[in-house]
């Protein structure tokens, strides 16, 4: 059976836990997107903006000193970094917005909480000509000025959202109640694999060309397949768009790297795959941060596109039929990651990215012989300079 089925499930998670006013906007939805994926003429049109525009192909870069430093491990870098606006987001939202183009919609709508996002939907929407609203917790619009200005600058109008805890979840809420009311031109665009069918499987294919372009990378290289793969976990999609394309070859190994904040012994953290329950969480059961109660816990992480309390749905199946597995990283060890990769390869990345890049420490001493790993340098860290400010010696 392929997945997801057709109520959206990934073997138990997934689906449209949604109500009625959005249930018909959904369906319309996964109407178009199906009919687009053998619409040669759509996909035509999206590789020519992921090259002309984004900058793809990205680099599968051999990180010589890296593997020198780390010695059982062959690094391989896949640098979304490089991609226009810094980070693997634009794939998905040039996408996104392509979708809207083909429905009419005039106006394009997105929540952001770091403002990545937002800047990704931004930038797409300017490139389209599109009308286009962010709304953005205020909470996060104090902790995330410059991302503020540049949305704003690409001609998007920014909502501050004071419900709630003022940040990201808020702004969804927001946002959907945007486009329930406005559902004649507007279109909702979710930037990572999670909400209600079919946004994970959407996002999904939009952010796979990243793992179709490094398999075929990695094979001219080195005449073989990797024995990992390495990625940073948020809501899931710089990960799954490494991984999709190597789900079937059973012996690459997938990790995926959770954001451990202050210790997964503490409750700031970001990993519902390592601690959390199963609930449901906008529009989808997933694995979540939640009280015995079923309230959804505040995430923590220095990285600010890490700290949400969700995950994808596909990355609960991978996790659960074990053909990925999730380990988790603390800010500390991030930091130093970011660190690791600065000097030894002249490359800043992402405190998200650093994460994944933290993990390889780690995985070198696991392995017994050497071994090769892509890692996804899901992006670059001009953005984060402030926040590692007080540990830049
Ligand atoms: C947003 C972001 C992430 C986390 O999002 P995913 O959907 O998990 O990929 C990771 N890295 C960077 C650079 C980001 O901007």
């Amino acid at each position: 059976m392929s997945l997801p089925d057709k109520q959206g499930h990934f073997g138990g998670f997934g689906g449209k836990y949604v109500p009625e006013t959005l249930m018909a906007l959904l369906e319309d939805l996964e109407k178009i997107f199906k009919s687009l994926k053998s619409d040669k003429k759509f996909k035509r049109e999206f590789d020519f903006y992921l090259r002309e525009y984004a900058g793809r192909p990205t680099i599968l870069y051999h990180a010589v000193r890296l593997s020198a430093h780390l010695r059982t491990l062959k690094v391989y870098l896949k640098r979304e970094d490089l991609l226009h606006t810094g980070a693997h987001k634009i794939n998905n939202t040039l996408g996104q917005v392509l979708v809207a183009k083909r429905m009419g919609k005039t106006r394009i709508i997105a929540e952001t909480g770091a403002g990545q996002h937002g800047v990704a939907t931004a930038t797409a929407a300017a490139l389209m000509g599109l009308k286009c609203v962010i709304y953005m917790g205020t909470e996060d619009i104090v902790r995330q000025a410059l991302n503020v200005d540049r949305m704003r600058l690409l001609g998007a109008e920014v909502v501050p959202v004071t419900s709630g805890s003022r940040t990201l979840k808020d702004a969804m809420n927001e946002a959907i109640r945007d486009w329930v009311t406005n559902v004649e031109n507007t279109f909702y665009i979710i930037g990572s694999v999670a909400g209600p069918h079919p946004y994970p499987v959407m996002v999904r294919d939009f952010q796979a060309v990243i793992g179709r372009e490094a398999r075929r990378q990695f094979l001219t290289k080195e005449k073989k397949l990797p024995d990992y793969l390495l990625a940073c976990v948020g809501g899931g999609s710089n990960a799954m768009g490494l991984f999709h394309a190597f789900f079937k070859d059973r012996h690459v190994r997938m990790i995926g790297v959770e954001a451990a904040g202050y210790g997964l012994n503490t409750k700031r953290h970001a990993a519902p795959l390592a601690k959390g329950g199963v609930g449901v969480l906008h529009g989808s059961r997933s694995q979540l941060l939640e009280t015995k109660d079923g309230q959804v816990i505040i995430a923590h992480s220095v990285a600010a596109g890490l700290d949400y309390p969700g995950v994808g749905p596909e990355h609960s199946y991978y996790k659960k039929i074990g053909r990925a597995e999730y380990v988790s990283i603390t800010d500390k060890e991030a930091i130093n990651g970011l660190k690791l990769l600065s000097v030894k390869e002249g490359i800043i990345p992402a405190l998200e990215t650093a994460h994944a890049v933290a993990y390889l420490e780690k995985l070198a001493r696991r392995v017994k012989r050497k071994a090769s790993v892509i890692v996804c340098l899901s992006g670059r860290g001009d953005k984060d300079m402030d926040a590692i400010k007080g540990f830049i010696k």
